[in-house]
């Protein structure tokens, strides 16, 4: 585990979120310490209009979801010392990323060339959401095919796994190419930035049973260190793994399909 901050960090950095609130729970003490936050790039992929799902029946929505979203993550990014000309909102449909291929890797590709960012920093190989993985491998086979020359991080936006022994993937990559940042007096402003998502810290819609982001794991991502791993195309894959390069792939798998099983059970049980 590497604890020291890489000089890179403090260059121009572009932040890639698939939705309004990953910036800040992957990457918000990352944009909170940076020294120059006219360097703090950060670019928002899709509208977020699909999180939370709607309450089935569809409640009347109260409001439009793209367009609160949209105003949380600039408040949150405002909270960061982002300035609101270094955001970029792509607008693409939420959840629709899997399917884009040349269109995304187009689109994500000429926003990197022109912000011209030493690093670039995306969700990790193993996220658990397809839009998150649409975007690490976008991002990644760039980088391996030499389309862009930033140095490639990725960051953790769902880090603990039922079905690792630790629960926690990070303990499964190599010590040495991960960079952690510890929170000190920065976790207050992360706190800060991700209350700004109400959307997503508390329920959105009429008759909607938990919000998306559980008090739990707001309290844990401000306490504990942001992680990022060093991407290197010699070590795609699982070979980035330090160990359960077997497991970590299968569980990646089974994970959510347990976790939709347990929601499923945990509506079912509900009053
Ligand atoms: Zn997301």
């Amino acid at each position: 585990m590497t604890l020291s901050r890489p000089a890179e960090f403090d260059a121009r950095v572009l932040v890639i979120a698939p939705h309004m609130d990953d910036e800040s729970l992957g990457c918000g003490l990352l944009l909170a310490t940076h020294p120059r936050n006219d360097q703090a790039h950060v670019l928002i992929v899709t509208d977020g209009s699909r999180s939370p799902d709607a309450p089935q029946p569809c409640a009347s929505e109260a409001r439009p979801l793209a367009a609160v979203r949209e105003q949380e993550a600039r408040d949150a990014l405002a909270v960061l010392g982002v300035p609101a000309s270094n955001i970029v909102m792509l607008g693409l449909p939420d959840g629709s990323l899997r399917g884009m291929g040349a269109r995304l890797r187009a689109g994500l590709t000429s926003h990197i060339r022109r912000i011209a960012p030493q690093c670039v920093f995306v969700p990790f190989r193993y996220d658990r959401h397809p839009d998150h993985l649409a975007v690490n491998r976008t991002v990644c086979d760039a980088k391996r095919a030499g389309d862009i020359e930033a140095a490639v991080f990725e960051y953790f936006v769902y880090s603990q796994w039922r079905l690792l022994s630790t629960g926690d993937v990070r303990d499964y990559l190599p010590p040495e190419s991960l960079h952690r940042l510890p929170p000190g007096t920065a976790g207050d402003l992360k706190r800060l930035a991700l209350e700004c998502h109400r959307s997503q810290t508390t329920c959105f819609y009429p008759g909607q049973r938990r919000p998306v982001l559980s008090p739990e794991l707001l309290d844990r991502v401000c306490a504990e260190p942001e992680a990022f791993l060093a991407y290197d195309p010699a070590h795609d894959g699982r070979r980035g793994l330090a160990r359960g390069r077997a497991w970590v792939p299968v569980a990646h798998v089974v994970e959510p399909v347990l976790k939709r099983w347990k929601d499923r059970l945990r509506q079912g049980a509900a009053p």
